[in-house]
């Protein structure tokens, strides 16, 4: 028998491009046809049931129907499957035996994005779920002077909260983030010049060249995470500077399945990464989400754009760039604090960048630190998290996560996702709040 036919085959698991220029693509009836042959493979499957609530809403279907089986379940239905999804990819990377090169080619992560597409297409998304996904604009807008006071200000207010939870669908108890009145990109604009004479006015012998992709989060709302990637990386000897422009990486848009959007940010983006990595330039961003949409769904959209898969090749997640210049023994190991016990959540999106524990082979690094390892789904998603109708699924889902922090009592906590992060805190219910690894990094290195 073929090995491509065996379950759990020992061929590496590939992942075809998404074909999204391809007709049959946004066709429903044949969109349809593919989840009930999915769906069916999953019924008789039922691996990932506890990976998030896709699975159980599915199952729930089959059981519920009259035959029992997949046919018995309404076409209409099928969405609801769907909704669920917030493509964290790991059914596809930690569960599913039967990927490809397997010759029942399950992509479940991919087939929900087509039928989130096509649902967008048809125009049945809601107002909200455009407007929470447009990063860069609330971003612009809510760090500007008057407006920031007013949507820090809102978003803590229990009236407005309510009443945003009615007319939106933003759940009033969701925490949502705090917008920063002077962005990463305007804090750090000192980076913002010509990289060619960089090396000089950063530092006299430097090892090696990045250019931060700030994104949209740490942007808008925690730019001391960026400022810490910049700190960490001079204090290697490393030159940083910033791409010229720089526009939201485009999962939200993705996880809408509003492609048109993510088309239009890779063409504003990709030309302005790509010259840096024509200089020679590594590129990082501290947000797994936004490095993955650069490695994996962007090239896999646009497979034939020669630009996206230079810049996917040279982009890194910091902890695993910084953990290349260890190999190379050239990262500064000279560390000042040790961070004792440290849990952290290893986020959904870095793990399916398939680099390994990086975050924790680097702190490890520093004596007396002690990293425990959680390999679980934070809930959060982007979006799921803050959404009325899916707010206590998130919080649910991020429970086993919650237990695990309370029965180590760590010195320290948190996640390379700083929205994972701040989910996790929010269900701790403690006053210990999450740190970013990088945050930790800058402790242990005394920055
Ligand atoms: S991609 Fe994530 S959220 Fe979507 S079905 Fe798979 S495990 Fe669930
Ligand atoms: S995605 Fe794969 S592993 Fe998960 S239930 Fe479906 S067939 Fe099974």
């Amino acid at each position: 028998m073929a090995e491509n036919g065996r379950e759990g085959g020992l061929s590496a698991p590939t992942r075809h491009p998404l074909n999204q220029n391809d007709p049959e693509f946004w066709d429903e009836s044949a969109l349809n046809k593919e989840l009930e042959r999915v769906y069916d493979i999953c019924h008789g499957c039922r691996r990932c049931v506890s990976l998030c609530n896709a699975f159980p809403t599915l199952f729930d279907l089959v059981d519920e129907s009259p035959t029992m089986e997949v046919d018995g379940v309404k076409v209409a239905d099928y969405t609801k499957v769907v909704d669920q999804c917030y493509l964290c990819d790991l059914c596809y990377l930690t569960k599913c035996p039967y990927v490809p090169p397997h010759e029942w080619n399950v992509d479940f992560p991919h087939l929900m994005l087509r039928a989130k597409a096509v649902k967008f297409k048809k125009g049945e998304t809601r107002f909200r779920d455009n407007l929470i996904t447009s990063t860069d604009l609330i971003g612009k807008l809510a760090s500007q002077p008057v407006l920031n006071t007013l949507v820090n200000a809102g978003n803590n207010n229990g009236t407005i909260r309510k009443l945003l939870d009615k007319s939106l669908g933003i759940h009033k108890d969701a925490s949502l983030p705090t917008y920063s009145r002077k962005p990463a990109r305007k804090q750090l604009a000192n980076l913002a010049y010509d990289a060619m004479s960089a090396p000089a006015r950063q530092t006299d012998d430097p090892v090696d060249r990045v250019t931060l992709f700030t994104t949209c989060y740490c942007n808008y709302n925690e730019p001391s995470i960026a400022d810490s990637v910049v700190k960490i990386l001079k204090h290697n000897n490393v030159v940083v500077d910033l791409a010229e422009r720089e526009h939201c990486c485009g999962m939200p848009k993705l996880e809408l399945g509003d492609l048109k959007a993510v088309t239009l940010l890779k063409e504003r983006n990709i030309p302005a990464l790509y010259a840096k990595v024509k200089q020679g330039n590594t590129i990082v961003a501290a947000v797994p989400s936004c490095v993955l949409m650069f490695k994996q769904e962007l090239p896999l959209m646009f497979p034939d754009d020669e630009q996206v898969q230079a810049v996917a090749k040279a982009f890194n997640d910091p902890f695993e760039y910084l953990y290349k210049l260890h190999k190379q023994g050239k990262l500064n190991t000279e560390f000042k604090t040790s961070l004792g016990n440290v849990s952290y959540h290893v986020a959904c999106h870095q793990r399916v960048q398939n680099i390994g524990p990086k975050t924790r082979q680097v702190l490890e690094l520093i004596p007396d630190t002690t990293v425990h390892n959680i390999e679980r789904c934070s809930g959060h998603d982007g979006t799921y998290g803050v959404k009325s109708e899916t707010f206590e699924f998130a919080n649910k889902i991020a429970k086993p996560i919650v237990r695990q922090i309370k029965e180590k009592s760590p010195d320290y906590y948190g996640s390379d996702c700083p929205v994972a992060g701040k989910h996790i805190e929010n269900n701790l219910e403690s006053d210990q709040k999450a740190i970013h690894p990088l945050d930790l990094l800058c402790i242990a290195y005394g920055l």
